[in-house]
């Protein structure tokens, strides 16, 4: 899910009640009976194996992968990994590579004070600070006097490096800033931390970001913030952002099963990103299990068992690159399909199976036929013992192209802040028997879905 500067959609982290738990525990219970064939000789729901998707997701969060960035080499080999394992099922796999600028992280990191008598005073990249790619300005250095902001239109000193309090910093405010001489900004993180890594630079989806130079920018903690902005008067900041924005090749991984011999036109495609942030200068990635190592292991898993279960089926796996970016394979794909996509069932995965007790989310754009989708995947998770609501019109999730293509589509996601985006976003923090049930209702509404009911 790519992440809004200071506003977010979604919720946070909420402690469910005792007796909520236990009614869903026994729901979930019974929604793990043993299954076989159906009186009516139709396949009956597949299976699917909560520990082998956390086994994929373990993998694919590990550092072989180091954070699988578009155009990066641990991008490529998450591709080749899940294409393997889409090919063993039978799918027929292609890559579709797209163009993407994308921001990356090569320059140096710096936030320090200098105080009228010389004192300096450093800050720390990841606690203290980090770099913002929101405005779509290069990274790289700035220095000059500090200019603390209490209100955006009055004037400052040409060549200030401005401090703006959160309630204050407006995105939009930026070419203003700029076009009058300001350095750089930096500005109070709010509803988010130095601890995550964002990418979308504010672009609509399908265009590539123009970057801009000139006047460099930061986020600080509210922390961070109040010890800036009580520094002495003629203190100077230096600062630096190691933020570049570079050509690259985003490469969607799509899987099609022809099950019925006359071309793959599949009913309902099986969608999530596997692209996650990406590394630090220093080599220490973001592992993105729950951003979306997860939904990618959930969507193969879901192939796998729909493949063995509805052998005549035509079946679609779509993993897309990029979302972290800028909903960008997701756009890609939707502009070129390889099937026609009116009238389909899209379902995307994006963050599941959380040890955190949360409910789930189901996103749409709230056109007729996403809302439809989503409404019968809220039944079918709550038949399953979940809590689920569904939540429109949500834009910044990978149903949106499909969406506007025409496809019926929504977005299941267990909206997880305690450790989104950041390097704590480990596998450690996913629940396979979670993933087990999850994965097993969602098989049995697939099954559903392409069968027609
Ligand atoms: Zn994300």
């Amino acid at each position: 899910m790519i992440e809004a500067m200071n506003g977010k959609i979604g919720r946070g982290r909420r402690a469910a009640p005792a007796l909520m738990t236990l009614v869903a525990s026994i729901a979930a219970a019974c929604a793990c009976a043993p299954s076989g064939r159906s009186p009516a000789g139709r396949a009956a729901a597949p299976d699917v194996d909560g520990a082998i998707v956390l086994a994929l997701a373990t993998e694919l969060a590990g550092p072989a992968y180091s954070g699988r960035a578009l155009g990066s080499p641990g991008g490529a080999l998450a591709a080749e990994l899940l294409a393997g394992r889409l090919r063993d099922a039978g799918f027929a796999v292609a890559f579709k590579d797209f163009p993407e600028r994308v921001p990356v992280n090569s320059g140096d990191a710096l936030l320090e004070t200098v105080a009228p008598d010389g004192t300096t005073l450093r800050f720390e990249w990841r606690e203290d600070f980090r770099e913002i790619a929101r405005g779509g300005y290069e990274g790289g250095p700035a220095e000059g006097p500090l200019f603390l902001v209490s209100d955006p239109a009055a004037p400052f000193p040409p060549g200030s490096i401005l401090l703006v309090r959160g309630r204050l910093y407006d995105v939009e405010d930026d070419a203003s800033y700029a076009a009058r001489g300001a350095a750089g900004l930096v500005c109070e993180l709010v509803g988010t931390d130095p601890a995550r890594r964002p990418l979308w630079a504010g672009q609509a989806p399908g265009e590539l970001v123009e970057p801009k130079s000139g006047y460099v920018k930061l986020g600080v903690s509210a922390e961070a913030f109040d010890r800036l902005a009580s520094s002495p008067p003629g203190t100077r900041l230096r600062i630096e952002s190691p933020l570049r924005f570079v050509d690259a090749t985003g490469r969607d991984v799509v899987a099609a099963r022809d099950g019925d011999g006359g071309g793959a036109e599949p009913r309902l495609v099986v969608c999530a990103h596997y692209d996650h942030v990406g590394a630090d200068r220093d080599g220490s990635y973001f592992p993105g299990a729950l951003d979306n190592a997860a939904g990618a292991a959930m969507a193969v898993a879901l192939g796998e068992a729909l493949a063995r279960a509805l052998p005549g089926a035509d079946l679609a796996v779509v993993l897309t690159d990029g979302e972290e970016v800028n909903l960008s394979g997701s756009t890609a794909f939707a502009r070129a399909p390889d099937f026609p996509l009116a009238g389909i069932a899209v379902l995307n995965l994006d963050m599941l199976g959380s040890k955190a007790d949360l409910p789930f989310s189901v996103y749409s754009l709230g056109d007729p036929a996403g809302s439809k989708l989503a409404r019968s995947l809220v039944a079918a998770l709550e038949a399953a013992g979940f809590r689920a609501a569904h939540e429109a019109p949500v834009r910044n999730l990978d149903h949106t192209p499909f969406s506007l293509a025409g496809a019926g589509a929504a977005s299941i996601t267990e909206y997880d802040t305690a450790d989104y985006h950041t390097k704590r976003d480990l596998p450690s923090g996913l629940s396979a028997d979670e993933l087990d049930r999850l994965g097993d209702a969602l098989a049995a509404w697939a099954l559903a879905e392409i069968s027609g009911r």
